[in-house]
């Protein structure tokens, strides 16, 4: 692993609609780069992925973003990003984020996010990576979806394992301490 930590931000392109979700994107940002972390993410300026940019760019962060060309526009491709992959794909676009990830973050999102979420997971279940998942269940958001993952559990589809290869915290303060033990 890279001497520089490393934290991919899956999150909406959209804000939402409770402002605490803003609160908790822009926060994630800044947590990073006061860490001395490098934010990896979806390369947007849209809904809470530019927010977590924003805030990380003027704490200071370094930053990755990685984006297919054809949403270059759509998703408003930042161009004062320290780098910036522009792809072809959208499964290059996860699999260049992911490899140069070294922990993953869920923040509230729709179904960009969710598929992202659960592309790690599946890879982690059956073993491909052990990378930390944290998910921050900013203002209860992810509720729902830990308890189908328990639902799915307890109806025989998983194993209760399944439960194990993601951590849910409650907010970001929550992230920093699990983040900061798993990356130093
Ligand atoms: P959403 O959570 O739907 O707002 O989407 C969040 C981000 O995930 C956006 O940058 C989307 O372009 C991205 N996204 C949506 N679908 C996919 C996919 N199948 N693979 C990779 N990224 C995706």
């Amino acid at each position: 692993m890279s001497a520089l930590r490393s934290v991919c931000v899956f999150c909406g392109a959209r804000s939402g609609h409770d402002p605490a979700h803003l609160v908790t994107a822009r926060a994630t940002g800044a947590m990073i780069a006061a860490q001395g972390w490098r934010l990896v993410y979806g390369a947007g300026d849209v809904g809470l992925m530019g927010e977590v940019a924003s805030a990380a760019i003027a704490a200071g962060a370094t930053t990755l973003g990685v984006i297919p060309t054809h949403l270059m526009g759509r998703e408003q491709g930042r161009r004062d990003l320290s780098t910036l992959v522009i792809t072809q794909t959208m499964h290059e676009r996860k699999k260049v984020m992911f490899m140069n990830a070294d922990a993953i973050v869920l923040l509230p999102g729709g179904a960009g996010s969710l598929d992202e979420f659960f592309e790690v997971v599946t890879w982690a279940q059956i073993g491909l990576h052990n990378k930390p998942i944290l998910m921050v269940d900013s203002a209860g958001y992810w509720k729902p979806l830990v308890a189908l993952i328990d639902h799915v559990i307890a109806q025989g589809f998983a194993d209760p394992s399944l439960r194990t290869l993601f951590e849910v915290v409650p907010d970001v303060a929550g992230l920093t301490r699990v983040l900061r033990g798993k990356l130093g």
